[in-house]
């Protein structure tokens, strides 16, 4: 059942294609001398089926639905100061690596746990290669936390959906003056909303 999600600070909707990003950087204000490429796979679980404004959901988002394919990337240029780039890439990969990490050095940590609890079952307790084990696992659990944990730029820049047609998108924009000047900078193509429908 569609159900409606209002918003306690309003969201802005705007047309991926041509609105664009003020060069501020979105986490600090500071002047954005770099360029972050976010890509984001809009699937159908973000999809949003209607919006707020009944006569657009009935001329464009109906009729775009059927043709817009929800698995193609779309890669959003924000600018960002020196301090808040990373490489989207490479935050993935470093994702990826900690679960593959992490399933190694957890079968390594169950061995490791029977080697101990053997050893003290004989009453003893060395420091071998049975304890390095549990802390390469405990070290890669906090290594996987950090990578999986949302970005500055992620938690500044909260997306929350598409619209049917896949041409818009919503932001939630965490810092108010941020969202000021993004609506003054995209008149147009971009406009605040106060809730969404969700399917
Ligand atoms: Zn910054």
């Amino acid at each position: 059942m569609p159900h409606r999600e209002v918003f306690d600070k309003p969201v802005v909707r705007f047309e991926l294609t041509r609105a664009h990003f003020p060069r501020v950087c979105p986490v600090c204000g500071k002047k954005a001398t770099k360029t972050l490429k976010l890509t984001l796979f809009p699937g159908r679980r973000r999809y949003l089926n209607a919006m707020w404004d009944p006569r657009y959901m009935s001329i464009r988002g109906r009729t775009q639905s059927i043709t817009a394919d929800s698995s193609v990337a779309r890669t959003l240029m924000i600018p960002v100061c020196e301090d808040h780039e990373y490489s989207y890439e490479d935050f993935c990969r470093l994702r990826f690596v900690c679960v593959i990490g992490i399933g190694i050095t957890m079968a390594m940590a169950w061995v490791a746990v029977f080697k101990i609890g053997g050893d003290f079952s004989r009453g003893r307790f060395e420091l071998g290669w049975a304890p390095a084990i549990l802390v390469l696992f405990g070290f890669v659990l906090v290594l996987s936390w950090l990578s999986f944990r949302p970005s500055a730029v992620e938690r500044a820049i909260r997306i929350i959906g598409f619209d049917p047609s896949l041409q818009n998108i919503i932001v939630d924009f965490k810092n108010a003056s941020y969202r000021e000047r993004f609506l003054e900078e995209n008149p147009g193509v971009s406009e605040p909303v106060k809730w969404i429908t969700r399917a």
